[in-house]
């Protein structure tokens, strides 16, 4: 409600003495208040009276002199006179409904008479439409239409768009005057401005009001409701085609947000009859029925008009919700009741969930020194005036009084007084409009209202759904991870407040991604905040990577999230996403079958090795011998008497590397081999004789080989020999050796022995390229073995 206050009430100096200002009420005499208000606002033509006022209980009775009526009334004008009156009533706190008589009949019956079509008529036009997607269904088929506060209006006298008045937010300690303060409606007559140079921010009833329907929309259509609205809620409508409509002169760019219901529901292209009262002529007045028309024309089930209220200079405090139902005395049982419930609503959320915990937070005195009283005095609930001495949100009630918006609706209608946007002096309600936490509060509380208005359970107002998480489920050590959550908001809005933290008007948040387990080994983060530009409202999801750190020993590491409301008033809630993330910190584990860290004699060496990896499997596996790339499987050959190293390399899937070094020893085999044979070639034979031995305790074999290709006519002799081996029943040999009388050639020569000259074989190798593989044919080879220095290999 807006209400135009153009003069002091107290001209006395300093704040001590405001605050002990407050009349005692035995010494108000409500006539004579209320004919001084009569007499100064504008609202009452010159000449009215207060003839007489009756207070019985919770009733009063204004009785007006005709000159209230005698030049016409509109509705902007009732409104404001009845706003007026019940403003100046309101030290007798005890007062609920007041009705204003003129010539014993109520004041309404004096404005122009109601030219909409019957009510069955109208109802037919909006049939209900199931909700698109509704989280949940508790208010499925209810049709409710919202009317936030008033928006600009044509004034055909002046020419211009008036916007409803601007408001002062209270001290700042900055001087000069606000910018954009134009000082034509609000003259803030107070010692705070005048005297210590504080200026004031400003805010528009309209714009909280906007805000808060935003949130009231979501969370009955996330309740299956349908909305209808009297007022574009949009930041990203646009401007309003003012040209195109017929009000060609404006100052300024008008944003189709501004504009009241009526040029709303005209665009909008809701039948004339609704926006356009042809019994009224100021736009103003055609604007007020304009909202409970509409929400006749579309058959609504509820009529909700929500506002900011303003009077007491400043002082004054709370939510009040209105009903009148004298035009349609059938709606009086259930407009009162649905006005309790929208009123316990906000109230009861305002106190539950934002009261108390946040206004001591909020409202640290920022002007000690300047004589700004301490808690509780400048903070949320002093008590200046004595009202009963209230410590908590102030619940001033439901009341009934003539409004328009209330009184022309044929349905339960309630017009809510959320807060007082002008509350500069006590604080609380000026600040707490301009959080968007108080905001996405308040409707929520309007919301759980209308639910049990209906007798319906409201759905739960912390609620989230765990919609998709991902987390990496095996990594390797001291990684830098991301995890991955979203939930689904099922409840009132997630999004960040603004609030007065030491004088500055600072954003802070509570709804957060909570990490429950986690934090301490994974390095998770203790909370994620929300964006601060995040609005989430109910059925919007929210994603949050999670930054994580694996640790640097293998294991199973839990990762719990859900969402909390970070403050006194809130906790964590919802479902949790919780998951294990499994550290691999462990290379494959290597395992060499041959060669054992042992003696061999000399001969072929059988190369075996393996590696596992449970968890991340084997990526890599490599090995070399003596620093040559060797395979598993391999037979290695040749290799001389001394020691040798076998390095294996494995790596696996995550990086994890390690290697495996086994040492072994190549020795001469102490024994002997000879004797002699022959075996077959393509045409004629190859013949040999050998007569070797490897004496213990010596370092290279002595003795005697020769070999002769008949085919190829090779002979070959041997010179120096350097290695001898027995193993099992073959025998080694390599050295150098002529080849064909041609010194410095090397050989290696296998003989196996065979039983009576059958069995044996003969494998010969020499550096020329040349090769022999083949049995024996006849001959005789014996082998012995001098010790058993040897057996330890077989
Ligand atoms: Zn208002």
């Amino acid at each position: 409600m807006k209400t135009r206050i153009r003069q002091a009430m107290y001209g006395l100096g300093g704040l001590s003495v405001l605050l002990v200002a407050a009349p005692a009420l035995a010494q108000v005499d409500p006539q004579r208040n209320l004919e001084r208000i009569v007499a100064e606002r504008s609202a009452f033509p010159s000449g009215t009276r207060v003839l007489s006022v009756q207070l019985q209980d919770e009733r009063a009775v204004v009785e007006l002199s005709p000159d209230a009526v005698a030049q016409g009334l509109g509705d902007e004008q009732a409104d404001e006179m009845t706003r007026e009156l019940v403003a100046g009533l309101d030290f007798f706190s005890e007062i609920r409904e007041v009705e204003i008589l003129v010539d014993g009949k109520p004041l309404w019956t004096y404005l122009p008479a109601s030219s909409e079509p019957p009510a069955a008529q109208a109802r037919s036009l909006a049939a209900a439409q199931p909700p698109v997607d509704a989280l949940s269904l508790e208010l499925q088929g209810k049709k409710i239409a919202l009317h936030p506060s008033h928006g600009s209006y044509w004034n055909n006298t002046t020419r211009r768009w008036v916007r409803a008045q601007r408001t002062l937010t209270g001290p700042n300690a900055k001087t000069g005057i606000p910018a954009g303060w134009t000082g034509s409606t609000y003259t803030p007559s107070d010692e705070y401005f005048w005297n210590r140079g504080f200026q004031w921010g400003s805010i528009y009833e309209d714009d909280i009001t906007v805000h808060v329907m935003r949130f009231m929309k979501e969370y009955l259509e996330s309740s299956g409701a349908q909305v209808f609205l009297t007022r574009e809620l949009s930041d990203d409508a646009g401007l309003y085609d003012h040209d195109h409509f017929g009000y060609p002169n404006t100052a300024f760019p008008l944003p189709k947000k501004q504009v009241a219901a009526k040029y709303y529901l005209e665009e909008n292209g809701v039948p004339r009859w609704v926006w356009d009262e042809p019994s009224l002529s100021a736009q103003s007045d055609k604007d007020i029925r304009a909202r409970p028309y509409y929400a006749n024309y579309v058959g609504a089930d509820l009529s909700i008009s929500l506002h900011t209220n303003a009077f007491g200079e400043g002082a004054a405090r709370g939510t009040e919700t209105y009903w009148y139902t004298a035009k349609y005395p059938h709606l009086q049982e259930s407009s009162k009741r649905f006005a309790a419930a929208l009123n316990d609503g906000a109230v009861k959320s305002i106190r539950e969930y934002f009261d108390d915990s946040y206004g001591r937070q909020a409202y640290v005195n920022p002007y000690p020194a300047l004589g700004v009283p301490e808690w509780p005095y400048y903070a949320p609930y002093p008590s200046p005036f004595d009202y009963g001495g209230y410590s908590r949100w102030n619940d001033r009630g439901v009341k009934t009084s003539n409004l328009g918006e209330i009184r022309e609706a044929q349905m339960p209608a309630a017009l809510i007084e959320l807060a007082f946007h002008d509350s500069w002096k006590w604080y609380p309600d000026n600040l707490f409009l301009q959080d968007p936490i108080f905001q996405a509060t308040s409707a929520w509380g309007m919301y759980e209202g209308v639910c049990r208005y209906f007798g319906i359970t409201p759905k739960p107002r912390l609620a989230s759904k765990l919609v998709a998480g991902k987390v990496p489920t095996l990594v390797g050590p001291n990684q830098v991870l991301n995890a991955s959550v979203t939930f689904q908001n099922e409840g009132m809005t997630w999004n960040w407040g603004h609030r007065q933290v030491n004088g500055v008007y600072a954003p802070y948040t509570v709804w957060q991604l909570r990490v429950l387990e986690g934090q301490t080994e994974l390095s998770a983060p203790e909370s994620i905040s929300i964006d601060e530009a995040d609005i989430l409202h109910p059925g919007d999801t929210k994603t949050f990577d999670v930054p994580l750190v694996s640790p640097s020993a293998s294991g199973l590491y839990p990762l719990r999230l859900t969402m909390t409301k970070a403050d006194a008033r809130g906790g964590d809630f919802g479902e949790e996403f919780s998951a294990l993330v499994r550290v691999d910190a462990d290379a494959p584990a290597i395992s060499v079958l041959s060669p054992q860290p042992e003696v061999y004699p000399y001969g072929t060496q059988r190369i075996e090795f393996s590696a596992e990896d449970v968890w991340s499997g084997v990526a890599e596996l490599t090995a070399t011998l003596d620093g040559a790339p060797v395979s598993s499987g391999e037979e290695v050959s040749g290799l001389m008497p001394g020691e040798h190293t076998l390095v294996v390399s494995a790596k696996d899937g995550l990086g994890n590397a390690t290697t495996f070094t086994r040492t072994f020893t190549v020795v001469n085999s102490p024994g002997m081999v000879m004797g002699g044979g022959w075996a077959k070639l393509a045409r004629k034979k190859a013949t040999f004789g050998v007569g070797v031995m490897m004496i213990p305790g010596t370092f290279q074999p002595v003795g005697h080989f020769t070999f002769q290709d008949h085919d190829l006519g090779l002979t070959l002799h041997s010179a120096q020999l350097q290695a001898f081996g027995l193993s099992g029943n073959t025998a080694t040999l390599s050295g150098t050796c002529t080849v064909n009388h041609e010194p410095g050639h090397r050989f290696r020569l296998e003989l196996t022995e065979g039983s009576t000259g059958k069995g044996g074989a003969i494998r010969l190798v020499l550096d020329t390229g040349y090769r022999l593989d083949a049995p024996l044919e006849g001959g005789n080879v014996t082998l012995l073995s001098l010790e058993g220095a040897y057996s330890a290999a077989r």
